[in-house]
């Protein structure tokens, strides 16, 4: 992309309107811009991030072998009487009637529409075990809008429901979707550790909540820093294998890691002084094991190896896809702009031409970035004919993990110049040195 043909609104003054760094960030790099409260429009680079991050959620979710769909975003208020969840869920819910004095609503996820849907098709055991999952948008009516995407009303996640037949099949599933995530977050440069947590309006018994440690994060936390040294790398896992999935279960979670809606200070005061962690945490993802509370209520039954019809064993999955752009900006950032993790930067490299119009130096960009796509790579030219500070903070601001500056007193000795966006080191070399570098 050509930054002079491209859509990148970046605000010079900070908007005071933005509380916390990632919403503020967001704003100067003019990735989303605010169309009422908690509600954006995802301009070109905000909206790519975002693609970014929904890419990695389907490999994943595909990978542990979860079905993708897709449900829309209005419900019909009937499915949700017949859970019992229409009045119970409260004013974060928007409810909208149809011309036909209908009530629909705007839905603030999807527990009763996929057992509809799984009631209406699967009679048999024989289709199960089964995890069908969407990434949609959603909207709660949040009494406190702020933050940016963190607390948007409107945003996107993935949610994820398992069917299965027994309560043992279902807990897999439960360990399955524990090891995808850690796998997810970790591709996006994101440590995120599962939390003991509580149920809320959801309902069930076994619930895990993914954190991010952030200052600025909303949920208060406690742990033992033990668990911080817990990487699931590029290890292999078999994820219909029960014994691996536990297993990576309760490697991640044997260690003290609450939120305060769970917190146990006697548990707590076990954890060696030392070890005792107090911070504040940004919740990016939520699984719980509910049982047969959805099956049982809508009749989501299915035929046993006996003959017997049974409610089938349910959990739900979610990840908080949009307000992960904010929460990686929140641990990867300095004081000059964002630092992209390599797994979701949306563009590879940006190239400076630090003279637009020397012909010398157009020529050198213009095989950079040639070599660059070839390479199967996005680089982000910037050819416009402003200053190098100018372009420089451009490219600091949006956060590509390299850039490449050409100029013509480089070139003249045979080098650009290559700079690594988290370290701020640079290097002179030949521009085909440069780009086996970023490759
Ligand atoms: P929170 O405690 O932050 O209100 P939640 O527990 O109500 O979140 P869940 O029902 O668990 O949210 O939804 C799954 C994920 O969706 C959350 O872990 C979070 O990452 C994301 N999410 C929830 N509410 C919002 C929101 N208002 N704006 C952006 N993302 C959200
Ligand atoms: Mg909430
Ligand atoms: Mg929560
Ligand atoms: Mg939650």
């Amino acid at each position: 992309m050509r930054l002079s043909r491209y859509f990148l609104p970046v605000l010079k003054e900070t908007p005071s309107e933005a509380q916390i760094v990632s919403h503020r960030l967001m704003l100067r790099a003019g990735m989303i811009k605010q169309a009422s409260a908690g509600i954006y429009s995802w301009l070109p680079l905000g909206y790519k991030i975002l693609r970014k991050i929904e890419a990695i959620v389907h490999e994943e979710q595909g990978r542990a072998g979860h079905i993708p769909m897709l449900m829309p975003t209005l419900q019909s208020a009937d499915l949700w009487r017949e859970s019992g969840r229409y009045d119970a869920y409260g004013p974060e819910m928007l409810r909208i009637r149809d011309r036909h004095e209908r009530d629909m609503l705007f839905g603030p996820t999807n527990e009763e529409m996929i057992t509809d849907i799984f009631r209406c098709h699967v009679s048999s055991y024989r289709d199960l075990p089964m995890t069908l999952y969407h990434i949609q948008w959603k909207f709660r009516d949040e009494r406190r809008p702020r933050f940016g995407v963190m607390r948007g009303r409107e945003f996107l996640m993935k949610d994820g429901y398992n069917f299965d037949l027994t309560r043992e099949d279902a807990l897999h599933a439960y360990n399955r979707h524990l090891v995808s995530y850690l796998r997810t977050y970790e591709r996006m440069g994101l440590q995120a550790i599962p939390m003991r947590a509580d149920s809320g309006p959801i309902g069930g018994d076994d619930t895990h909540e993914f954190l991010v440690l952030a200052e600025t994060g909303e949920s208060e936390v406690f742990y033992d820093s033990e668990i911080t040294d817990l990487k699931f790398g590029d290890r292999k896992i078999d994820y219909d294998s029960h014994d691996e999935c536990r297993a990576v279960l309760e490697e991640f979670t044997s260690r003290y890691a609450r939120t305060d809606e769970t917190h146990d200070p006697e548990l707590f005061a076990k954890v060696p002084e030392d070890r005792q962690r107090q911070a504040r945490g940004i919740e990016v993802g939520q699984i719980f094991y509910f049982g047969t509370k959805y099956s049982e209520a809508m009749g989501a039954n299915v035929v046993d190896p006996d003959g017997n019809r049974v409610p089938v064993h349910m959990g739900s999955h979610g990840i908080g896809v949009s307000r992960l752009v904010g929460a990686i900006i929140e641990a990867s950032h300095d004081d000059k702009g964002i630092i992209w993790p390599e797994g979701v930067t949306p563009f590879h490299a940006g190239i400076v031409n630090l003279k637009q119009g020397d012909e010398e130096a157009d020529a050198a960009c213009q095989a950079l970035y040639d070599s660059l796509v070839t390479m199967g790579l996005e680089p982000l030219y910037d050819d416009r004919d402003e200053r190098a500070g100018a372009k420089f903070a451009t490219m600091d601001l949006i956060g590509l993990p390299w850039r490449i500056t050409v100029g013509p007193r480089g070139l003249k000795n045979g080098v650009v110049e290559l700079t690594c966006r988290r370290t701020g080191e640079s290097e002179e070399m030949p521009p085909e040195q440069a780009v086996t570098r970023i490759g």
